[in-house]
């Protein structure tokens, strides 16, 4: 790969973990040396300028990404985040996530991610509209529903995707809903997208507590992150019968050992956008929620919260990476060495997202639309089939859950490139 390119990506900590992670599986497996580097860096990337006019009549150019890391076996399939720490690595690392995820559950995707690096609290609607309609613009040429499928991500909604569906419905002539998922149901979304997430993940949970013989109404969650993924994950929690007991924002943590109520904690921060001072439950810091003594953490937010110095600390015993890269390497040594915690792999664990993305854009390509049963049920039984394959995996090798689960994805895409060849 040429050097330009790897310096670029590698400035970024996030890319660098996702790296070690690749090339840790890929030993794991023997991957031969010929197939990996197309393996693992990204085949397309595409970085674009964004002016828009601000309220205040001033022209702001904000930075977009696209990175589009594999197209071996069907079109790319990632969300867009907005957030004023995206980098174009860290975008990268998130694309490559998403071809290990697609792969794991067996879509017919290769993965993508994009990005622009803003903090979107800090536009007005009008100004966020502007931005989203210029980023789809801008990304035009690579995007397409045979080629690259975007959705949401952390600061993008089905608003967003609305817009964004608009802007190319216009440019291509006709409606074209399969262009982005997530959309608002009004455009084409499915019945379960926007809870399929938090959905999956607490099916997730439920199915491994019943694996470690903890009955889930005997178990206390913390969820760090409480946007669509946190929050659709303590509801479906607390719909299982367990008690959430800790959730956090960027704005801090709160706790109540006899439990959140859940309802009314969405209320106040549907009125109020921040947890801070949401009353029934004490204040406690983000790094304290980490360390609560609960049955299963949930981080649900950004990636590289269990670090070395907090993972030796945890006091959970099952960890659910519902966001995507939540640990370090070297948290995963430390877990590993503990023992005494088990892991749900974000590849794994957060994947409902994609699966029911997938669902949406094959009713919109097919005109046809089903039912909430349906697609929950389909969802169940493809997050069964993926645990199943995953545990298994580790059974028989010996792994942990995460090169368990790595090492399908990534052997998978692998295979694909290899059977497809070079062309010319
Ligand atoms: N952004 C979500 C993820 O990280 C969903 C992606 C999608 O639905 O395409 O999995």
């Amino acid at each position: 790969m040429a050097n330009s390119v790897v310096s670029e990506l590698n400035n970024s900590e996030v890319f660098r973990m996702a790296c070690r992670q690749f090339d840790q599986a890929a030993d794991a497996i023997n991957l031969p040396e010929a197939i990996r580097d197309r393996t693992k860096y990204p085949r397309r990337r595409q970085a674009v300028s964004l002016p828009i006019r601000r309220d205040d009549g001033r022209i702001h150019v904000f930075e977009g990404y696209r990175v589009q890391h594999s197209l071996s076996t069907g079109p790319s399939k990632g969300g867009i985040r907005f957030h004023e720490s995206v980098t174009i690595g860290e975008v990268a690392a998130l694309a490559m996530w998403m071809s290990w995820k697609c792969s794991l559950v067996g879509l017919p995707y290769g993965g993508a991610k994009g990005g622009i690096v803003v903090n979107p609290r800090t536009l007005s609607l009008r100004e966020l509209e502007s931005l989203s309609r210029r980023y789809m613009q801008e990304m035009i040429n690579i995007l397409g529903p045979q080629v690259d499928i975007a959705a949401p991500d952390v600061g993008t909604n089905e608003q967003v995707m609305a817009w964004m569906m608009d802007t190319y419905s216009n440019h291509v002539g006709h409606v074209e809903p399969a262009i982005v998922t997530g959309k608002p149901l009004s455009l084409g979304g499915s019945q379960g997208r926007r809870e399929a997430t938090g959905v999956g993940v607490a099916y997730l949970i439920k199915k491994y507590l019943a694996d470690m013989k903890i009955p889930i109404t005997q178990a206390t969650v913390a969820i760090q992150g409480f946007g669509n993924v946190g929050s659709e994950t303590a509801v479906a929690m607390v719909g299982y019968g367990a008690k959430v007991i800790a959730v956090s924002d960027y704005t801090g943590a709160v706790y109540n050992p006899a439990g959140i109520d859940i309802p009314k904690a969405l209320a106040y921060v549907q009125y109020n956008k921040v947890l801070t001072d949401f009353e029934g439950a004490e204040p406690i810091t983000n790094e304290q929620l980490l360390e609560l003594p609960c049955t299963v953490l949930v981080p649900a937010a950004l990636e590289r919260v269990v670090n070395a110095d907090n993972a030796p600390k945890l006091k959970c015993r099952l960890l659910a990476e519902a966001a995507n890269g939540p640990t370090t390497n070297e948290a995963d040594k430390v877990i590993e060495a503990r023992g005494d915690i088990e892991l749900i792999p974000d590849v794994l664990c957060n994947s409902g997202g994609v699966i029911v993305s997938y669902f949406e854009w094959l009713q919109n390509l097919q005109q046809y639309y089903w039912d909430r049963d349906e697609v929950i049920t389909k969802l169940f039984t493809i997050l069964d089939r993926a645990k199943a394959a995953v545990d298994a995996q580790k059974e028989k090798f010996q792994f942990n859950r995460r090169l368990a689960a790595l090492t399908l994805g990534i052997s998978r895409v692998a295979e694909a490139k290899q059977k497809r060849g070079l062309f010319p």
